[in-house]
């Protein structure tokens, strides 16, 4: 049998993905480490396995002990899925403003979720800091792994990840690019593959706003990537290069790679995907071998980077033009074969007028003048006409100017649709559509509403 004795043993071994077709037309050979494939959904799960094979040789996790881990991310997942194996009871504490999903993710995992305010000072006994803390002294043979500060980190990927990406890359890397969080990743591979050769570059990818790039420190929305402080755990002198990548680029970047790699990516993908082909567009050596690290996948962000909404909503992707007025009377004519404009005359008989709506299937006229067909002088429609018709039959033989209304208020073609709705929401039966200063055509009620159902 070919079989592992636990899922732990699945960690690791992770591809190393040709990027043929993203990177075509580069001159490097461009190659993505896919850490989605580790069954946590992450490079976190080596990090977690390492740490708690750390605390128990060096005795600070003991059989039946409890791991509290004040995170919520991928480095949550991987430690509660170690600790199902090895028989520990894990305590998240995570901030309020943590998706339900992530909560639930954990507790499917056996966490224990504890949550805490966001909106109180870090002093205060409530935040998330001191609640770990104080859960961390209090219960007996608790550890907090906290990966920022622990040496197992960076040294996992000193013995693990680093050795595969050199054995699967027969030695022929040339360029490192990996995001900065805690640094673990970044400075683990870079100092095996230094050792290995020192000519190899190291690029960190980096969110605008981290601390590791930005002059201005500030809010942004890439996960797992940037910080506002210095952990120990990052060994800045590995990295040769930062490339600053922007929100927008980095999720539309994962987009990109799901789409056209098939490889559905987290959005810390993206910003190392970014920095990846900016250096590849700038190297001349046809031998240069190029890895990108891509820590994790893409369905924990089905409902913000993947969701056009949201996107928008950030100002990540453009909105749909709106749809205009002129849009339905195009939309009208392929649909309907209905000429644009259809007019009647004051001279001519209200019985020519009725012949003509019977004969385009319309409810309305534009009457013009016999002088300009597209000066608009008034209007008639079934509705009046039928009013005045039961009254006193002659008027079927009446001049049309007799029996007129006022002209249909007139739209811009390229108004917004929304404007023509509000017009039509009361009395008035149609509107004529106005283009480069010539009446084209009319539009009512149902041509909006048909407008919706047919797609432009
Ligand atoms: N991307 C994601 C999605 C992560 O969760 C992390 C871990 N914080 C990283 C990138 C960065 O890895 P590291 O902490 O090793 O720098």
């Amino acid at each position: 049998m070919v079989a592992h004795d636990s899922i732990l043993d699945a960690i690791g071994a992770t591809p190393l993905v040709r990027l043929s077709r993203i990177a075509a037309g580069l001159t490097p050979q461009v190659f993505a480490k896919v850490e989605a494939l580790n069954p946590g959904g992450s490079i976190k799960d080596r990090v977690a396995l390492r740490m708690i094979e750390a605390a128990e040789r060096d005795g600070l996790l003991r059989p039946g002990g409890t791991i509290v881990e004040p995170t919520s991310g991928n480095t949550g997942t991987g430690l509660a899925m170690a600790a199902r194996i090895k028989g520990y009871r894990v305590i998240a504490v995570m901030p309020d403003k943590m998706s339900q999903e992530k909560i639930d993710l954990l507790r499917a995992l056996g966490a224990e979720v504890v949550v805490t305010p966001t909106d109180v000072d870090p002093d205060s006994p409530r935040s998330y800091y001191s609640v770990s803390k104080r859960l961390t002294e209090e219960i007996p043979g608790a550890f907090n792994p906290n990966q920022y500060a622990n040496p197992a980190n960076p040294q996992t990927h000193v013995d693990w990840t680093g050795p595969e990406i050199w054995r699967q890359t027969g030695g022929r890397i040339t360029h490192l690019v990996a995001g900065v969080g805690t640094g673990g990743t970044i400075t683990g591979i870079a100092r095996y593959l230094k050792a290995q050769n020192p000519d190899i570059q190291v690029i960190g990818a980096d969110p605008e706003g981290s601390i590791y790039s930005s002059d201005e420190v500030r809010p942004y929305l890439t996960e797992g990537v940037g910080e506002d402080f210095w952990p120990t755990t990052f060994d800045p002198s590995v990295v040769d290069r930062y490339v600053t990548v922007s929100d927008k680029d980095a999720f539309l970047s994962a987009r990109q790679l799901s789409l056209v790699e098939g490889i559905l990516s987290g959005g810390s993908c993206g910003t190392a995907m970014v920095a990846a082909l900016t250096v590849a567009r700038e190297i001349t050596d046809p031998d240069a071998v190029v890895v990108v690290i891509l820590p994790d996948g893409g369905r924990s962000y089905l409902s913000k980077i993947y969701n056009d909404t949201w996107m928008r909503e950030h100002g990540f992707l453009e909105r749909p033009p709106e749809r205009t007025v002129g849009d339905v009377l195009r939309t009208k004519e392929q649909e309907g074969g209905v000429p644009q404009m259809v007019a009647v005359r004051p001279t001519h008989k209200v019985r020519q007028a009725i012949a003509v709506m019977h004969e385009h299937g319309v409810s309305q006229l534009p009457v013009v003048s016999p002088h300009d067909a597209d000066a608009l002088v008034g209007s008639i429609g079934e509705r009046g006409l039928l009013r005045r018709a039961a009254k006193d039959p002659a008027v079927l033989d009446a001049d049309i100017s007799d029996v007129m209304e006022l002209p249909f208020p007139a739209v811009s073609a390229d108004g917004p649709v929304r404007e023509a709705v509000e017009l039509l929401s009361g009395d008035q039966q149609a509107l004529a559509v106005i283009e480069g200063g010539r009446p084209v055509g009319l539009v009512t009620r149902s041509d909006l509403l048909e407008s919706l159902v047919v797609p432009a």
